[in-house]
């Protein structure tokens, strides 16, 4: 640290050029600073900054990275204190751009793998971005020498040493927990479990905190959807279990339903102490399914939905730059499939309601034979019964779904209500008229091989792979638009994303592989060598990126705009 200083001091009212000669790893007391890259002018992206602390110096012990889930808790602790202390720092560095900027990506509501902060069983590492300071595009030494060496290790040398180890605890008795339950599902056969006093909706539209006040009702199980969990060295959990198979929920407007399906979406990540869905718990393999007109469709086998379509246009192989709202909710049912999603989550508010239902008065005026659609209502059982794939619709506006489902839920003020045999003794007394359309099978999930050149991420002469918030990615001269993948929550996945298509296009899409087994390939890499093997930069810094599911990726790929299959 002493070289650094020294340095820092010589290049002082020096060109911002100069900063360059700082690359590098400097020994300090109790840390290790590596300094990787750096920024080219005082605009630019920040520079990037690891900090590394010795396991003896920190002092925590193999249960803080072992098994797997505990590891990404204590790493998602680690970077909240970093983030924590950062935020409540009186930073006094003035200057151009960003500089004196220190940043780390820091986590929301939900606890993911990101490469924020790095545990192994040998060392901590905090990755950081930081703006080295100018005036103009002159050196600003001594302030850089005030950051560099004394706010920056300062800072983190207190979240990595000072933290509560009564909180971190907490932490990862949490994650046990959710872990616990996660397998409990899986191994009883239920897609999801929402706790019993879980505080389900959100403060606002634009926001993922908790709705608190009077008004808010607690979630409480009807007693026939309820089980207990027996969690070990705590007390029985007690809270609303679906098992496999068709489940509704129906209910008046503003009722509660949409906000019901939303946690359940949002079960397939684990959310943080006092989130309030800290026990809503779902299938990680649940995909969102909506109507998403304008989309692009390649080569998708939609032929289980959708049939003689006009001007003999093939649905076996479904190609649209601009699909209809039932085209693109059939192919992102199919996509989802074909990436193995086991359970389907599908709200009325966002579906093409002629992809939805079609009733006996309409089946009366329009023959089957001029209607393409085989509608939802009759190919949502034979998902299940060929292909073990569960569903739960939020249905409010159609009784024909009762003869289909498992399990009804009426939402009444907030309170849900077990309502499968009212709903069959009334399908028993207004007997259906409607035809079945669906056929004897739901038909086949088609596995498709990417042509490698769909991937082209060259503007002009340079490289361009670059994300704006958390709906978009942009590819070479192209943009993917995400902002109907709704289980995308932290605009750190959709980076993560980005640096996953390019490493696909890299070294995995060969002209002979299947989509979902390309992905398959990637994630096994990223299990054996963590999260930064996706970035340019492994080894070093590899920026701040968080693991999407396979779904989004998956979704992200469909969605490319020059995406072709073979
Ligand atoms: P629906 O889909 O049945 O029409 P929503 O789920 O959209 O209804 O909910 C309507 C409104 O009620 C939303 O503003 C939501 O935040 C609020 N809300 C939902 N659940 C609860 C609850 N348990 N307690 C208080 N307010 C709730
Ligand atoms: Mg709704």
């Amino acid at each position: 640290m002493e070289r650094l200083r020294t340095n820092l001091l010589r290049i002082d009212k020096k060109g911002y050029k100069a900063y360059k000669d700082i690359q590098g790893t400097y020994e300090g007391s109790g840390f290790r600073l590596h300094i990787d890259y750096v920024q080219g002018d005082p605009f630019a992206a920040p520079s990037r900054l690891r900090l590394e602390f010795k396991r003896e110096t920190i002092k925590y012990d193999e249960s803080c990275f072992q098994p797997a889930h505990r590891r990404t808790a204590f790493e998602d602790f680690l970077a909240r204190e970093a983030a924590q202390r950062l935020f409540s720092f009186r930073n006094d560095i003035r200057g151009t751009g960003k500089s004196g900027l220190i940043n780390i990506d820091s986590p929301g509501q939900e606890i993911l793998p990101r490469t924020a902060v790095l545990v192994t069983p040998q060392k901590v590492e905090f990755r950081l971005f930081v703006g080295l300071p100018a005036a103009g595009r002159t050196v600003l030494g001594k302030e850089a020498e005030r950051l560099l060496c004394q706010y920056v290790p300062g800072l983190i040398k207190k979240a990595a040493l000072e933290f509560d180890r009564t909180k971190l605890a907490a932490q990862l008795s949490l994650s046990d927990k959710q872990e616990f339950i996660r397998n409990f599902l899986a191994e009883h056969g239920y897609i999801c479990f929402v706790a019993n006093g879980s505080i389900l909706p959100r403060e606002s539209g634009i926001s993922n905190r908790p709705l608190r006040g009077q008004q808010v009702v607690p979630f409480s199980s009807p007693p026939s959807l309820e089980i207990e969990i027996p969690l070990p060295q705590d007390k029985p959990l007690k809270g609303m279990a679906l098992p496999q198979g068709v489940s509704l929920i129906v209910g008046g407007g503003y009722h509660g339903k949409s906000t019901l399906l939303k946690a359940i979406e949002r079960g397939v990540y684990n959310h943080i102490a006092g989130d309030g869905r800290e026990y809503v718990i779902t299938d990680c393999t649940a995909y969102k399914i909506r109507a998403e007109d304008g989309r692009r469709i390649e080569r998708v086998n939609i032929s289980p939905f959708i049939n003689n379509l006009p001007f003999g246009k093939d649905t076996e192989r479904f190609t649209s730059d601009d699909a209809s709202g039932s085209t693109s909710q059939a192919a992102n049912i199919i996509e989802g499939l074909e990436i193995g999603s086991k359970l389907l989550l599908i709200d009325e508010d966002t579906s093409a309601t002629n992809f939805m239902i079609r009733d006996a008065r309409m089946q009366e005026l329009v023959s089957k034979n001029k209607e393409p659609i085989t509608p939802f209502v009759d190919k949502v059982r034979q998902l299940y019964t060929d292909y073990g794939v569960s569903t739960i619709i939020v249905i409010g506006g159609s009784g024909d779904y009762f003869d289909v489902a498992d399990h009804i839920i009426m939402m009444d003020e907030y309170r849900p209500r077990e309502v499968t045999e009212k709903a069959r003794e009334i399908s028993k007394s207004l007997t259906q008229l409607r035809q079945q359309e669906g056929g004897h099978s739901f038909g086949s999930i088609t596995p498709r091989i990417i042509r490698p050149q769909s991937f082209n991420a060259f503007r002009g002469r340079k490289e361009k792979v670059d994300c704006k918030g958390l709906h978009t990615i942009i590819y070479g001269v192209n943009t993917i638009n995400l902002s109907l993948v709704e289980q995308l929550v932290d605009s750190s996945q959709t980076r993560a994303i980005a640096e996953m298509i390019r490493y696909i296009a890299n070294n995995l899409a060969d002209g002979s592989t299947d989509l979902s087994v390309i992905v398959e390939r990637l994630y096994n890499e990223i299990s054996q060598k963590g999260l930064d093997v996706i970035s340019p930069y492994y080894g070093k810094h590899p920026g701040d990126l968080a693991l999407p599911r396979t779904i989004e990726l998956a979704a992200a790929l469909n969605r490319l705009r020059t995406l072709q299959v073979k």
